[in-house]
């Protein structure tokens, strides 16, 4: 089974997918995570993607689709993938719907994280001063918001057209939406 999460930086996303992966016994295919790690390692993958993570911008469609597509080889994936953060604009949609179309599979669900704009900023912020990472200053935090409206709010309609998207409120407690999060998937 293949879901895709979908939500703004702060929309939960991350923790939801974790619970989602875990009681579905498949891999999370995180690609902000999986990035950060070649980052940490200085990898030639982490050195070109920190130019663009450091701005708040999008990594090159490139790059993660290529990321990606050698996760989704792992024999560990081949009951299904929670694909957090991936994909974060058209052409990576597209490129998704090829890579599991390769598989003779689709998407089943594509979850949407709602959350108000002021809720977002105010996670972020608090996330940045406990995690100190080098992406989450305020000015980065605006910009990722602004990459995230004109880049991969998109989607939304792409994925309402195919008639796979549900929108999950993303402001009750972890619990609640992990409960929303259940319900959308229907296991
Ligand atoms: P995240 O922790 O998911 O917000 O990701 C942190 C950063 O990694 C983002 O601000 C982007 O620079 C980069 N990134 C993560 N996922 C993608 C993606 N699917 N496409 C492009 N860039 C990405």
């Amino acid at each position: 089974m293949n879901i895709i999460l979908l939500g703004p930086s702060g929309s939960g996303k991350g923790t939801q997918g974790a619970i989602l992966a875990r009681r579905l016994s498949v891999p999370t295919i995180a690609t902000g995570e999986l990035l950060g790690d070649a980052v940490q390692r200085s990898t030639e993958l982490g050195r070109e993607a920190k130019q663009y993570m450091d701005r708040g911008e999008l990594v090159p469609d490139e790059i993660i689709v290529r990321l990606v597509g050698e996760q989704l080889a792992s024999p560990d994936a081949e009951r299904g993938i929670v694909l957090d953060g991936f994909p974060r604009t058209i052409r990576q949609a597209e490129a998704v719907n090829r890579l599991l179309a390769e598989r003779g599979e689709g998407a089943r669900a594509v979850l949407l994280f709602d959350v108000p704009e002021e809720e977002l900023v105010r996670r972020l912020l608090a996330r940045a001063s406990a995690e100190a990472r080098s992406d989450e200053t305020p000015e980065t935090i605006r910009q990722r918001l602004d990459v995230y409206r004109r880049s991969t709010a998109p989607l939304v309609g792409y994925y309402r057209e195919l008639g796979v998207l549900t929108i999950v409120p993303g402001t009750g407690t972890v619990e609640e939406v992990a409960d929303a999060v259940k319900r959308a998937v229907g296991k």
